[in-house]
Order: C-alpha cells, then sequence, then structure tokens
C-alpha cells in the first residue's frame, strides 16, 4: 500500500518536510519544484505513515486503497514521476533562524492573498517581529476568495493555515484600507522597517486584435472574479444567451471558466458561487465551450489533474478531434523512445483517452482545440463571429525562450459565436513609487528585495512576493517558497541592520487611516463577515454564501462588534 496525492495537491509543499522517508517529490530543493504541476509520492518508498496528509491543508493525500474511482488516475500519474526524476536529492534542512537584534521588527504587508500570507506565516513565527497586513477589500485570502473555482471547495483549505497565521497576537488586519488612498506608501515606509508589496497581478493580458473590445469579449480574469463576487465585478456586464462560447487560451484558468459555464446550475448552487452569477448561468444558453491553445497538445498550459477532472463533470463531454492531436517533432520522438518528460507524456496519454471517448447526445461540451489562434472578432456592437488561424509548428521548433513555438499557416476558420473569453493569463500593474519592469509586469527585485531598476541597486525596507515579484505563474502553493525568501530577506536585513529603524512610530496607523475615511477591518471584523456568510449559506446548504457589496461587508463587521 502506498499513499497519493491528488487534484487539490496545492504544491506547497507542507507534506515534504514531515515526510519520514522523503518520498515526497520534487521538494523545494529540487529544480523541478519551480515548474511542477502537483507534488508525487513514490509508491516503491513511501511506509504509509500517514504523517502527510495530517498535513496537507487541502485534502489532496489518499491511501491507495480509499481513492475513488475518479481518483485512481492519480495511482499511475503520482508511480509515472518516479520513471523519469532522480529524486536522491535530500530535504532542505529547515533554516535555523538568525538571532535577532533585541528590538522589535515591524512589518507592513501590502495584500492579503496567499503570497502575502506565506510571507507572514514565516515572519511571526518570531513574537519580536509584528505583522500589520493591508488590503483594500474587507475581506482577506486574494485569490482564494476571488479566484480559485466555487466548486474547488478543497484548494479553499488552505484558509485554515492563513488563519492560523491572522490569529497570532504579533499580526493585525487592515482590511477595507487602500494604500495609496488610505495610507501612503512613503507613510508606511516612515513607519515600518519593511514594506512588502503582495499585491499579485491585477489585470489581464491583452491579445491585440481587432474587435477585442466588443460587448462579450470579456477577460477571464474578470469572469472569474465576477462569478466568485469580488465586489469590484459584481456588475460584470456578462450576455450568456448563445449557445457557444470560447475561451482563448487553455491554462488553468481557462479550464476552470470553461467548467463553470456548463456544470448544472444546481451543483453550482452548492458552493460559494456568488449569488448573481448563480442566476445568470440558470438562464444561460450556453451549451458549448470551446478552448483555443495557440500550440499543441504537448504545451498546453492546464496541468494534468485539472483536465481529467473535467471527465467528471456531470452531464458534460470532453471532445477533441484526434486529428488535432499532433505532435511536435521533439515530443513524438521522445515519446517514441520512452524519454519524454512524464507530465507531458500524460497530457499527451489523457488527450489521446479523451479523444476516444463516446459523446452522449444532448451533453453539454467541451471542446479542445490544439493549433489554433484568433486572428479578429466581429460583430456589431458585440461579438458574433471569431475568425481564427491554424498554426504549424515552425521548422526550428522553439521560440527565444525555448519553447516550442507555433507560426500562422493560411489556413482559417470561423466560429460563430456570442461570448469570448480572453484567459490568455494575468499581468501586474505598476506600485504606485515602486519601479516597475513593463516587459515582465513585475517589480524588479532580487530574490524578493525591490531594485531600482532591473539588475538595479536594492531598496532597502522595500520587498516583494507573489505575482508582483515573480510574474503571474503556479498554483497557490507556489507562493510558500516566494513568501518564505522574501520574509527571510527581511529578517536577514534587519539581523545585518541594512534596514533603517522606522522614524515614526506605527501606533497612528488606525487613526491615520480612520481620518482618510478608512473604515478599517480587523481581525474580529472579518471574523464576524466569515460568521455571517457561514451562517447565511447554511441555511441553503452551501458552505457560505459571499456577500459582495462594501456596504454589505461593512455591516456584518459592524454587527459582530456589537
Ligand atoms: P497560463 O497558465 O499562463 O495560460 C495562458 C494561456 O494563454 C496559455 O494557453 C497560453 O498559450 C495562452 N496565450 C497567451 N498569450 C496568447 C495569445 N496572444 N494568443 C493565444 N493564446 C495565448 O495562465 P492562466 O490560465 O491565467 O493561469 C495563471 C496561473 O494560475 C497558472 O500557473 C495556473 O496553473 C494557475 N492556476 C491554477 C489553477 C488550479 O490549480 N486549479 C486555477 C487557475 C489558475 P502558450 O502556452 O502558448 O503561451
Amino acid at each position: 500500500m502506498a499513499h497519493v496525492i491528488t487534484r487539490p495537491c496545492c504544491n506547497d509543499a507542507s507534506c515534504v518536510s514531515v515526510c519520514p522517508v522523503n518520498c515526497i517529490h520534487p521538494t523545494p530543493d529540487e529544480p523541478e519544484f519551480l515548474t511542477a504541476e502537483a507534488l508525487y509520492i513514490d509508491p516503491e518508498t513511501c511506509i504509509d505513515c500517514g504523517a502527510c496528509i495530517d498535513e496537507c491543508p487541502v485534502e489532496a493525500i489518499v491511501p491507495d486503497d480509499q481513492l475513488t474511482e475518479r481518483d485512481e488516475p492519480y495511482l499511475q500519474i503520482n508511480a509515472d514521476y518516479y520513471k523519469d526524476h532522480d529524486v536522491e536529492g535530500g530535504l532542505v534542512p529547515p533554516r535555523k533562524a538568525p538571532q535577532l537584534p533585541d528590538r522589535e521588527l515591524h512589518v507592513a504587508i501590502v495584500g492579503a492573498g496567499p503570497a502575502a500570507f506565506y510571507a507572514a506565516e514565516e515572519l511571526v513565527r518570531k513574537p519580536a517581529i509584528k505583522v500589520d497586513m493591508f488590503d483594500r477589500l474587507p475581506t482577506p485570502y486574494g485569490l482564494v476568495r476571488a479566484g480559485v473555482a466555487p466548486d474547488h471547495a478543497a484548494t479553499k483549505g488552505v484558509e485554515k493555515t492563513f488563519a492560523s497565521v491572522a490569529a497570532k497576537k504579533n499580526f493585525d488586519y487592515y482590511l477595507n484600507v487602500e494604500v495609496g488612498k488610505h495610507i501612503s506608501h512613503d507613510e508606511l515606509v516612515a513607519r515600518y522597517h519593511a514594506v512588502i508589496y503582495a499585491v499579485g497581478a491585477a489585470t489581464d493580458k491583452r491579445l491585440n486584435i481587432e474587435g477585442e473590445d466588443l460587448r462579450n469579449s470579456v477577460a477571464a480574469t474578470q469572469f472569474v472574479a465576477w462569478y466568485n463576487g469580488h465586489p469590484d465585478f459584481a456588475d460584470l456586464d456578462v450576455d450568456l444567451s448563445s449557445e457557444r462560447a470560447v475561451v482563448v487560451g487553455n491554462g488553468n484558468v481557462a479550464l476552470d471558466v470553461a467548467r463553470i459555464l456548463v456544470t448544472d446550475p444546481d451543483e453550482l448552487a452548492k458552493t460559494d458561487i456568488a449569488d448573481h452569477a448563480l442566476a445568470k448561468l440558470r438562464e444561460s444558453n450556453i451549451t458549448e465551450v470551446v478552448l483555443l491553445g495557440r500550440r499543441g497538445v504537448a504545451q498546453a498550459a492546464y496541468t494534468n489533474s485539472e483536465f481529467l477532472a473535467l471527465g467528471d463533470v456531470e452531464g458534460v463531454d470532453v471532445v477533441i478531434d484526434p486529428e488535432d492531436l499532433v505532435l511536435d517533432e521533439g515530443s513524438e520522438a521522445a515519446l517514441a523512445d520512452d524519454t519524454l518528460d512524464s507530465t507531458i507524456a500524460t497530457k499527451i496519454r489523457l488527450a489521446r483517452e479523451f479523444a476516444e471517448r463516446p459523446q452522449t447526445p444532448g451533453n453539454k461540451r467541451i471542446v479542445f482545440r490544439f493549433l489554433a489562434s484568433p486572428a479578429g472578432i466581429a460583430g456589431d456592437g458585440e461579438v458574433t463571429t471569431l475568425t481564427c488561424v491554424r498554426n504549424a509548428y515552425t521548422e526550428a521548433d522553439a521560440d527565444a525562450a525555448g519553447r516550442v513555438a507555433v507560426k500562422a499557416t493560411d489556413e482559417r476558420f470561423d466560429l460563430e459565436t456570442g461570448l469570448l473569453l480572453r484567459a490568455i493569463g494575468y499581468r501586474g500593474v505598476p506600485v504606485t513609487d515602486l519601479p516597475f519592469d513593463e516587459g515582465r509586469g513585475v517589480v524588479p527585485n532580487a530574490g524578493g528585495r525591490v531594485q531600482a531598476a532591473t539588475e538595479g541597486d536594492v531598496m532597502p525596507g522595500l520587498y516583494v512576493t507573489g505575482w508582483i515579484k515573480r510574474g503571474a505563474t503556479g498554483g497557490i502553493g507556489m507562493n510558500r517558497l516566494c513568501g518564505q525568501e522574501t520574509a527571510r530577506a527581511v529578517i536577514d536585513d534587519f539581523v545585518a541592520g541594512a534596514i533603517g529603524d522606522p522614524s515614526t512610530p506605527r501606533d497612528d496607523v488606525a487613526a491615520l487611516c480612520a481620518d482618510r475615511g478608512a473604515n478599517r477591518i480587523d481581525l474580529a471584523g472579518w471574523k464576524a463577515i466569515d460568521a455571517a456568510e457561514k451562517s447565511a449559506g447554511k441555511a441553503a446548504g452551501r458552505a457560505r454564501a459571499k456577500f459582495v457589496s462594501i456596504s454589505e461587508f461593512e455591516a456584518a463587521a459592524a454587527a459582530g462588534a456589537q
């Protein structure tokens, strides 16, 4: 018997450090960790102690004899990883925390998403480090609340980790407080030894094709925020009256939006999806969602676990034309001689399996198209047709970054559609008063220390973590290593005397923000909101019913304070 890691794996590696036989890989010190879709248990080495189960925040680990039928493919997926990965590497020895100077270290963290929390987790271990976390929203948890799909409840289990960080005596929330409006960057810098920006990647990438701004051409990032009840997007104009939606891109966001569009609303009604989205989805006419991948199946951006999960959606067929699964020469050759990376080999195997599946008349459809790019969007005021171009692998077979590349052919085809979702990635936006790398959409930094320019001098006391530090890649748990690196940079700089003491005590921060009109929500306020949402949800058999307007949040927080 062995244990198996299944779909919800968040890569935060908390399981790795408790495994007594080092059978979970890649570990954070192995190069594969940074790009791994998930972690995998070596069935040959696992001793079934179950320590990892207790540690996993998202309930992804299951003994193999308790796997449900839908999770059985993970037996092979876990085992396959060990076919082509040398796992001799040991574990990162736990870092011996340096002795802090005999005074407090005050850190402000801007943002309250996963990256913010993983940095805070590392800092609040030391009682002498005081962390104040700011977020302009009345709720914490960033994309765990506003990004993770509502039908992925297990993934939201990481909130427990974050809540235990927030419960520490040396942690304070400043929710509903906007840096730049209620308190300035300079005011933070004057009051804290270190300011860490964990503001994520707030906007979407652009296709730069004709018709992109027509009505019903919507950024998937906004659509996700809409169905997750983000207050800024509650009024998003989304029209679901056409029968076909097209999603450009095939990353996990594309799969999320496709799945939500065709899942039975009665199933979604059991989740924490926003009420306004559920109401609209109940009236939706969409029966087919086409996903356009510009490269081939071997380069598909989705993770195998998310692709596999599409097969479990009731009443939905995943449709792939076998002719569309043509491989680039390199992948074809490596697959033939069994040297292809196991994750990519699994991607191809799963797509081929799905392509063979029979379709059920009357089912809704998620259709994968590969080697196709959008060329133009037509419509009179709103989207009616997407013109696509067929792509072919280039002779060189690699772009400047060494990735398999494609070029447009002369072949075009049209897709009639009334809804186009652009799921081609998130992008960071400049942070007021910080330098910005326009090309990469990140704040230039060295291991989390902000630099005046790319490769420039470090700006003492300023740090970044998460997507604004490294770009919009990687799931939630990937932020743990990232947050730890930044937090350790703060601690090391403090110990080394590289950051100066604040010029102003931080005692006036709450009053300062209140004077500027902030209705700050603290831990008690957030707990009141959380309890009110859960209680409203319970009545309807749901985990929570989300508030979406700032006034509702403020009222719930105030009611809890009475
Ligand atoms: P992503 O994984 O980077 O995928 C972006 C997709 O857009 C790719 O298919 C990409 O193709 C395509 N694309 C980019 N520019 C394009 C263009 N100009 N024309 C056509 N296609 C274009 O981004 P994402 O889906 O937004 O996800 C962001 C991160 O969050 C990822 O690491 C993802 O795994 C993570 N995430 C995880 C989950 C989960 O675990 N369930 C859920 C949501 C998001 P190329 O590959 O050819 O560039």
